[in-house]
């Protein structure tokens, strides 16, 4: 199995882009960045980006032998994104359950026709997704901290596969954003630098499903943020996801304040069970809405 085979087997279970890169460790310059970002505290309480700087900076050590890193990008865009405005990604079925799914598949194949062995990661092991996207010609890093991929735009979730089979490997683009600066002034937070920098203290997204316990900010949606991609030029054309799982489920569309407000831990479990949500748990979502209804909007 070559390369090319392995991305037609990767496209075929959904992604829009994906290449391969050569495992190395990182880059000078995106370590330095990494470093000094840590130092300054700009990563709040999120301590596990401390953990395992070995790792992050050399993916080898997350699969002994390993030669390629295969990254892929699957379309999770909706319009609506329901009463309360959560973030897009995490409205329909949670995006560590789907995108291993589909993995996993290409994984088995590449095992039993090479011998090779492979490691799925979907944001769940210290592998810089974004760096790694970026080096595998996926798409490019935008002034607002996310990945671009040319054509899809950056409503995208990563997944990678890690192996030891030795692929041709693809160049980075060379593309950067337009600069156009939209998402640096429409932030609400504040927390884009212009430069490519984020504070996650002052990110909504970081605030209203990473943190924990009150916060001094308010949020006019529920869960997480989209407005720095909401105003980027290069989703102008975005088209809705053609992944069944991604589909936004009504129940969550149609949730108000006063019903999480009201909520049990039993029904919290029982919807969110399969959500990327509950990674906020009953706790943040109903401090989320007590902070909503301070707010102007006051949804119902
Ligand atoms: S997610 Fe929201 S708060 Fe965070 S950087 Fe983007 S626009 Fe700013
Ligand atoms: S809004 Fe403009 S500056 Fe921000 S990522 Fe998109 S193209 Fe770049």
């Amino acid at each position: 199995m070559d390369s090319e085979d392995i991305k037609r087997l990767v496209t075929g279970t959904g992604a829009v882009a994906v290449g391969i890169a050569a495992t190395a460790p990182v880059g000078l310059d995106a370590e330095s960045l990494y470093l000094q970002w840590i130092a300054a505290g700009k990563h709040g309480g999120m301590s596990y980006l401390e953990k395992y700087q070995d790792v992050r900076r050399d993916p080898r050590l997350l699969l002994e032998g390993a030669e390629s890193i295969i990254v892929a990008a699957f379309n999770y865009y909706n319009r609506d994104n329901g009463k309360l405005r959560w973030a897009r990604y995490a409205l329909g079925r949670d995006y560590h359950e789907e995108i291993r799914e589909r993995l996993d598949a290409v994984a088995t194949a590449i095992t039993i026709t090479s011998g090779a062995q492979c490691r799925v990661t979907v944001d769940t092991a210290p592998l810089r997704e974004r760096y790694w996207a970026e080096r595998a010609g996926v798409g490019f890093i935008g002034i607002n901290n996310q990945l671009i991929v040319p054509g899809a735009g950056s409503w995208c979730v990563l997944g990678s596969i890690i192996t030891t089979l030795p692929l041709d490997a693809d160049t980075p683009s060379g593309r950067s954003c337009d600069g156009c600066m939209r998402c640096v002034r429409a932030c609400p937070g504040r927390a884009l630098d212009g430069k490519g920098g984020m504070d996650a203290c002052k990110c909504l997204s970081y605030l209203t499903i990473e943190h924990r316990g009150e916060y001094d900010a308010t949020p006019d949606r529920i869960y997480g943020c989209d407005v720095c991609q909401e105003v980027c030029p290069h989703n102008a054309t975005a088209i809705p996801t053609e992944i069944g799982g991604f589909s936004p489920r009504a129940e969550i569309l149609g949730l108000g304040c006063k019903d999480i407000l009201e909520m049990e831990q039993s029904e919290f479990s029982r919807i969110f069970t399969h959500s990327a949500i509950k990674r906020t748990k009953l706790a943040g979502l109903q401090r989320n809405a007590r902070m909503l209804n301070q707010g102007e909007t006051q949804p119902e």
